[in-house]
């Protein structure tokens, strides 16, 4: 950008020295974007990426449902990184640099490959979520456009979908088609993402027969993908569509008939049940200790399973630990959380309005209070057939085996006071609420807090963490900035506050097995004696103030061992 000389001080307009030529002013014009239009989509493969594997294979088969030819960017890499990098701005931080990246590199891959920079360009388009924001995310596309133009990509397309804007982004001429259908399908592939990652972190570490769960989901995730694929989307047919078009009625229509068949229907849950069965066989041994290690953070880093967070998820599990992973769920009830905040403090004051007196402008008053209580009761609906959904695909597992979705409104409570809820941005309060939460709560041993360098949200929450272990003193939390580089430290100093969570565990357990009287191999004989208490979908109930499996479990056998006078041996009976 240049600068206006015209607008500087007038007094040089009087001074001997010669007159400056005049430069217009030439502000900053977001490059136009070559669209991606809907008679481009037979052969037009759209690109995305930045969750988990399940997710991706999840979502790849439900875009297939919807007429798409696609395609998933694998997960980042270092190499992804050290393009990004060498692509983009400086300064940004770490998720931009691997994300941004590894568009760069996949592209390469084409083109190395066999096809033209313009093939390319003309059959590919990459799809992403944006938002506006406090935070780096709402730079993200730049970034990307930066990084294509540099590294030499500059006519490939880039395409946004708003988080913030609801189920209204309908172009009709537009290439991805944002509607209900659109939705729909991604929430029902993004919550089945969930529960398969979840369903494979409580299993694995206990598994006898290892390797077992991992082919399970496996096969899992293509039965649910082709499940997606194969889904067939209501339709009501041309000549009722075009009546209610007509009547201005096809909307309502529309979004009625297809939220009543997401509610009604058990396509997806049958498919879940069938993936049960094959779990509920997977033997497992509940007498290994272990702590459980909660994942929390930014939310890439907390996602993704690769470089982008030095391998977290398998290295923990490589030592000896149980993760409870995040699943995208709760973000997504963060956003509609937030969302209400939102509503009910701008209630009446948007766009520089002032509320109006129920004294001086009842009527205009009577408006903003019924607009208010509609929007918020949208919201009220969102939240519960969310979470509706969320549950009846968990229960297709078994009812009970998966961790429930957390209460926005505690994890609120909980946070507020060290981090304030309406600071947006990143994960914003989540951070510190996830960790008195699951701490508090008898759930982990530790947790883990992802943060990538360079993360604006992420870094103020860090000093808040400070007040939270001072005030938990019991607390085992660890935050670790990953910054694409320096995994071994990295991987020692998680070492380092994991022995102190098995230390943890182990005295749990020790405890737990004295007060049951009974020794460890009376328990595991008695188990060995009901096999259906080694498969891995036997619920054993979780007490409040017991964290770890083996310890819950011990308390669980004992007390039906009791239940069916199974007699001590001398020995436990003469230590009780
Ligand atoms: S939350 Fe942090 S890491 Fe994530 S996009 Fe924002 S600034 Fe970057």
């Amino acid at each position: 950008m240049t600068l206006d000389t015209t607008t500087m001080d007038p007094r040089a307009a009087h001074s001997a020295a010669p007159a400056r030529p005049k430069k217009s002013i030439q502000h900053f014009k977001r490059p136009v974007e070559r669209p991606f239009t809907r008679d481009q989509r037979p052969y037009t493969t759209v690109l995305f990426g930045g969750l988990t594997w399940s997710h991706e294979r999840l979502i790849k088969g439900a875009w297939e449902g919807l007429g798409y030819k696609c395609d998933v960017v694998p997960t980042p890499d270092v190499k992804a990184f050290q393009l990004g990098k060498e692509y983009g701005n400086n300064g940004q931080c770490n998720p931009t640099y691997f994300t941004v990246g590894n568009l760069v590199q996949y592209l390469q891959g084409l083109e190395k490959n066999g096809l033209s920079r313009k093939e390319i360009a003309d059959n590919y388009v990459f799809i992403t979520a944006g938002a506006c924001g406090p935070c780096r995310f709402g730079m993200y596309e730049a970034e990307y456009r930066l990084a294509l133009r540099n590294s030499g990509f500059e006519d490939f397309r880039v395409i946004l979908f708003q988080q913030s804007k609801g189920l209204s982004q309908e172009d009709v001429n537009a290439g991805p088609e944002m509607n209900l259908d659109f939705f729909l399908a991604m929430l029902n592939s993004m919550n089945m993402g969930d529960m398969l990652n979840e369903i494979g972190y409580l299993v694995r570490p206990y598994e006898t027969e290892p390797g077992r769960i991992n082919q399970v989901l496996d096969e899992a995730r293509e039965s649910l993908a082709n499940a997606l694929k194969s889904e067939r989307h209501s339709s009501m047919g041309d000549r009722v569509e075009k009546i209610l078009r007509s009547a201005k009625l096809y909307n309502k229509a529309d979004y009625t008939v297809k939220f009543a068949r997401q509610l009604t229907t058990s396509y997806y849950t049958d498919a879940l049940e069938k993936i049960r069965d094959q779990i509920a066989d997977i033997e497992v041994d509940r007498f290994r200790v272990k702590p459980v290690v909660k994942i929390t953070g930014e939310f890439w880093a907390q996602t993704t399973d690769g470089d982008g967070n030095y391998n977290m998820f398998p290295f923990l599990e490589r030592e000896g630990a149980e993760v409870i992973v995040e699943p995208i769920g709760t973000w997504i009830m963060y956003m509609i959380h937030q969302f209400k905040q939102k509503l009910r403090d701008r209630k009446g004051i948007e766009e520089g309005g002032t509320m109006p007196s129920w004294t001086r402008e009842p009527v205009r008053r009577a408006k903003v209070e019924a607009t208010f209580r509609k929007r918020i009761a949208r919201m009220n609906i969102a939240e519960k057939i969310f979470s509706r959904e969320y549950t009846k695909l968990q229960h297709a597992l078994g009812a009970g085996v998966l961790h429930e979705l957390v209460c926005q409104y505690e994890l609120q409570r909980m946070g507020h006071p060290y981090y304030n809820s309406r600071a947006a941005g990143g994960e914003g309060h989540l951070e510190v609420a996830k960790n008195i939460y699951y701490s508090s709560k008898g759930i982990a041993h530790m947790v883990i807090s992802l943060k990538p360098f360079g993360c604006m949200p992420s870094t103020q929450s860090d000093g808040a963490q400070a007040a939270v272990t001072e005030h938990y003193k019991d607390m085992i939390y660890l935050p670790i900035e990953t910054s694409g580089e320096g995994e071994i430290n990295a991987h020692s100093r998680v070492q380092m506050a994991l022995g102190n969570a098995r230390i943890k565990a182990k005295q749990e357990f020790a405890e737990c097995l004295s007060k049951t009287g009974r020794t460890l191999d009376e328990l595991k004989a008695y188990v060995n004696e009901h096999p259906e208490m080694k498969k891995a979908l036997y619920l054993v109930p979780k007490r409040d103030d017991v964290i770890g499996k083996a310890a819950n479990f011990v308390l669980h056998v004992a007390e039906r061992m009791e239940k069916e006078g199974v007699a001590h041996t001398p020995k436990a009976a003469a230590a009780a």
